[in-house]
């Protein structure tokens, strides 16, 4: 017969086991791209509407972590609203393709389990973040690109929008820029012009210890239609392991695959024993800045540990976490 101790014993180390398990220490770390971003061509107004954007972003994260709920319902709710937010290359505010239209790209990892989820080429789906967590968690695919990801997301609860919603009269007019240097006016040379711009990306450790990562762009202007950047690709552009840390990156995606940046964080740490900062300077501020390709990433590992190295002029980000710590910066001085 089983015993009252022993039902008391049993009701005891589950206990010790729930509360161990939750250390409710989290943190949250975004970034809305890397690139020319230094205090000569930016004027005080936009300044100070990129920190506001960035710091609701946090507030949005940190709440949903506060809460108790899992990273990744974090690192979607703030990929939402930035994928909203005008001035950053993702969602509403996406740069166009050399045919003016806005073509999106996504991914999103649960470092629990190492599943993964991606869109690419997307026209369609407001939320590109919510459809590629739909292919993570509702299908047995990792990755699905243009009309058959829009039509496997129809089937489920997200919201469609005409590809005139994502274009913004700013980015219109900055294709209209570029498209008259490439015919040569104005005095260009006519040579393609290929500039990144941007990306938004959200990882976050939450009170279970279990990591998120997810990747949100328009990729780079002047793209040509159909190109597929690193932002969907798995290891690439987005990585989360609960092992080692969760990564999202933004800069030139076609050395961000070549170099599998997000993994190779992951990679050092694993093998190499390094720490999160280290590992991702090694890739950000030597392997990448040997190979000239301009970005940087934001990381967190699994003991709440955040990182967020770039090789460019700048790159608006931010953390926070529960020990209420809260930074938003946009230059490379700060
Ligand atoms: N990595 C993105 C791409 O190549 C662009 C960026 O982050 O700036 O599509």
């Amino acid at each position: 017969m089983i015993q009252m101790k022993h039902v008391l014993a049993f009701f005891l180390s589950s206990m010790i086991l729930v509360l161990s398990a939750q250390d409710e220490k989290w943190a949250i770390v975004i970034h809305g791209g890397a690139g020319d971003i230094n205090r000569e061509n930016m004027n005080p107004e936009a300044e100070a509407r990129y920190r506001a954007a960035l710091d609701s972003a946090l507030t949005i994260g940190s709440a949903v972590l506060e809460s108790g709920a899992s990273s990744m319902d974090a690192v979607e709710a703030t990929i939402r609203y930035l994928e909203d937010c005008p001035l950053f290359n993702s969602g509403k505010g996406a740069v166009l393709t050399s045919e003016g239209t806005a073509e999106l790209d996504a991914s999103f990892m649960n470092g629990q389990t190492r599943n993964a989820g991606a869109v690419a080429g997307v026209k369609t789906i407001r939320h590109p973040i919510s459809a590629a967590r739909l292919v993570m968690d509702s299908s047995v695919h990792v990755m699905m690109a243009g009309k058959g990801a829009e039509i496997f997301a129809s089937d489920y609860d997200l919201e469609f929008v005409e590809n005139e919603f994502f274009i913004t009269e700013r980015r219109k007019a900055y294709y209209e820029r570029q498209k008259a240097r490439q015919a040569g006016a104005e005095g260009g040379d006519g040579a393609p012009l290929i500039k990144k711009y941007g990306t938004v990306g959200c990882v976050a450790r939450d009170q279970n210890g279990n990591l998120a990562a997810g990747t949100s762009t328009g990729g780079m202007s002047n793209k040509r239609f159909g190109r597929v950047g690193d932002a969907p690709i798995i290891g690439a552009g987005t990585f989360a392991d609960n092992n080692t840390c969760a990564v999202s990156c933004t800069g030139h995606g076609e050395y961000f695959i070549r170099w599998v940046v997000a993994y190779d964080v992951a990679a050092l740490m694993e093998y190499a024993d390094m720490s999160l900062a280290d590992a991702a300077r090694r890739v950000v501020n030597e392997k990448l800045v040997e190979a000239q390709g301009s970005g940087g990433l934001i990381a967190v590992d699994g003991e709440g540990n955040v990182t967020m190295p770039f090789n460019s002029g700048g790159m608006y980000r931010g953390y926070a976490t529960s020990e209420g710590e809260k930074f938003v910066g946009l230059y490379g001085d700060e």
